[in-house]
């Protein structure tokens, strides 16, 4: 499978050769910061099956201690997050927004439902987790 991505005003642009792996809902404050939204939905490509084209329009954010955020300069756009450690080391964190490519999943989890917006309601059947598992 071959997906395709971008930032909203094209000028970070992406590929996935490969999977989508272990799609999260994430549900924490700092994705609701980031997204501007009730959650932050992502799911994870192996390191050597994603190319990046427009490097130089992206900007990097130590979002947390385990976390760095990617973003689009220009259009502000949230493209990637990279965690720290093993996961990290071997897959990249994709905001599945920013797709171009229809991808659906058959099953993803809930993380952190215990910081999830009170306006928002969770209405499917899919694994929650009050934190991370
Ligand atoms: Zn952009
Ligand atoms: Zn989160």
């Amino acid at each position: 499978m071959c997906y395709h991505g971008s930032c909203n005003c094209g000028a970070v642009h992406y590929q996935v050769h490969g999977d989508l792996s272990d799609v999260v809902y994430c549900h924490c404050q700092l994705c609701q910061k980031m997204s501007g939204s009730a959650f932050l939905a992502f799911g994870s490509a192996l390191h050597q099956q994603l190319q990046i084209f427009g490097h130089e329009a992206m900007q990097s954010y130590q979002a947390t201690m385990h976390a760095t955020r990617y973003f689009c300069r220009h259009c502000g756009s949230n493209l990637f997050w990279q965690p720290q450690g093993e996961y990290g080391d071997t897959y990249q964190c994709i905001a599945l927004g920013t797709l171009d490519t229809p991808f659906e999943p058959r099953k993803w989890q809930h993380f952190y439902t215990d910081q999830k917006a009170c306006w928002f309601e969770i209405q499917d059947e899919q694994r929650c987790y009050a934190t991370c598992p």
